[in-house]
């Protein structure tokens, strides 16, 4: 171990959303910074999550679009798929961002090493394997989560996460995925759409725990209605290798034959072998690292951001609690982050929007609670003659009129709620959508348009 120890203003671990942001936004108030990454710069969302699998998104949903043409008058319409290809492109585009990610790392002045990091002390952190020292007057630990595959049942050295699903090497004919998070989901409509058999195996009664219940049942007959085989109520209890092929035993005392067996079953915070005990970093209730609302973990000095304090796992929470954080700290403007009304998207086939409460949370934290909702075949499924339709939801608060939650599930759904979450956010009313002018022809304009509620939820019937 050498003694020559550097010295910085801002040391941050690791290089995802939240560590890249936070390093770039302090660089930029004056503070020396290095951040290290021991994988690859730009983290899960860039390198393995959001931005791979929305390309595989794209990719997969050309089979609908190819089946779908033919009812607006196009024929031949039966391409052939190179799973290799689209690999191949996937990852020059993600080399691409990468390297755009370093760029602006370096135009910033932040120092990057390709190491691990781990903390010494409060002050100190180490680098692996070369043992160097670097003081640091503040350290940011952004390490995100990493795939579980859950308990050690037989074959589970079969069994891959997202991280491998992205970089197979073939397309697999049949794949298992378990799970119920929107990782699982968006996966298995991957798959379906690339042409894969796909079963979807999760323990719970529904997917998406968490979601409102009409988006649950809504995604799980349109995931049906593409093929895909929802099982749910079991767990795969063995994985039985045959050659290249692969049996998963079921709890309920099924057998699925399958080519890949994926888990998406949970992304527990990186907090291992970082040498939290060390300097004494309490852990929450969650598993995530305990900190303050600006971030500030328990040993002053020490902050922390993203999915490792396990709070809001999304890649736009991590950008804005990270750059709090240096605002905070380096920009002299105390920032908290606002969790409320966070709008977020599920890339499955069809897409999911949701933002605000569900109904059951509505009804919950409110009691008297109006729901508007509509489910119809949208225009374009009129000439393709494809069995679906779209949802739209409303959840309101009778006493104040306020929209409390949106929900949808339809082409779209992603693009829309991103929109709608201002309204909701900025505490719209259900006169407020009323009142705007639809735009037509949209599924969208269905939001401005339901005068009457499908159900009036009242904590206590009239006397
Ligand atoms: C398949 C998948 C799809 C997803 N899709 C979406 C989506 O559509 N939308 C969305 O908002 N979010 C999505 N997410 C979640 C999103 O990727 C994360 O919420 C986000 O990346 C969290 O950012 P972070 O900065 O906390 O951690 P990360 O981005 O995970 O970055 C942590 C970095 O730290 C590095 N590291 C860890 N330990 C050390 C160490 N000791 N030393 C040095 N480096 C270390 C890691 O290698 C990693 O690069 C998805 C995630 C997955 C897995």
């Amino acid at each position: 171990m050498t003694t020559t120890e550097r010295r910085v203003d801002l040391f941050v671990i690791g290089a995802g959303s939240g560590g890249v942001r936070a390093a770039r936004i302090a660089a930029g108030y004056g503070a020396r910074v290095m951040v290290a990454e021991e994988y690859r710069v730009g983290g899960t969302c860039v390198i393995r999550g959001c931005v791979p699998k929305k390309l595989l998104v794209y990719a997969a949903r050309f089979r609908e679009a190819f089946e779908d043409a033919v009812g607006f008058g196009w024929s031949d319409t039966a391409p052939t798929f190179d799973w290799a290809s689209l690999i191949a492109s996937k990852d020059r585009e993600i080399g691409r961002l990468e390297a755009a990610y370093k760029a602006t790392l370096g135009k910033a002045g932040v120092e990057i090493v390709e190491s691990r990091a781990v903390l010494h002390d409060a002050k100190t952190v180490r680098l692996e394997p070369s043992g160097e020292l670097i003081r640091a007057e503040h350290i940011l630990i952004a390490t995100g989560a990493t795939p579980s595959l859950g308990p050690s049942i037989p074959g589970i050295e079969h069994v891959i996460s997202s991280n491998e699903a992205l970089a197979l090497d073939h397309l697999p004919a049949r794949v298992l995925v378990q799970g119920g998070s929107y990782i699982a989901v968006e996966f298995a409509s991957i798959f379906a759409g690339l042409g894969s058999q796909v079963s979807l195996v999760y323990r719970g009664e529904n997917i998406l725990r968490g979601f409102d219940d009409d988006v649950r049942q809504q995604l799980r007959m349109e995931l049906e209605k593409r093929g895909i085989k929802v099982i749910t109520g079991a767990t795969v209890t063995a994985v039985e290798p045959h050659g290249k092929h692969y049996t998963a035993h079921l709890s309920c005392d099924m057998q699925v034959a399958a080519d890949a067996v994926m888990f998406a079953i949970g992304r527990p915070p990186n907090v291992r072998g970082l040498g939290l005990e060390t300097v004494g970093i309490k852990i929450a209730p969650n598993g995530g690292i305990a900190v303050d609302e600006y971030s500030q973990t328990s040993v002053p000095g020490i902050w922390a951001v993203g999915d490792v304090t396990n709070r809001v796992n999304l890649t736009p929470v991590a950008i804005r609690e990270g750059h709090a954080f240096a605002d905070t700290v380096f920009g002299g403007k105390p920032t908290k982050v606002d969790y409320r009304c966070v709008p977020t998207a599920v890339f499955s086939e069809p897409e999911v929007g949701t933002v605000g409460l569900s109904e059951a949370q509505a009804i919950a934290e409110f009691g008297d609670v109006d729901v508007y909702k509509t489910s119809f075949r949208p225009m374009k499924a009129t000439l393709s003659g494809r069995d679906t339709t779209v949802l739209l939801k409303l959840v309101v608060d009778a006493a104040s009129q306020r929209v409390l939650g949106c929900h949808i599930v339809g082409e779209g759904a992603g693009e829309m709620i991103q929109l709608v979450g201002i309204a909701v956010r900025m505490g719209a009313t259900k006169a407020d959508f009323d009142a705007t002018m639809a735009v037509h022809p949209t599924a969208a304009e269905e939001l401005v348009t339901m005068r009457q509620p499908t159900l009036r939820h009242r904590r206590k019937a009239a006397e």
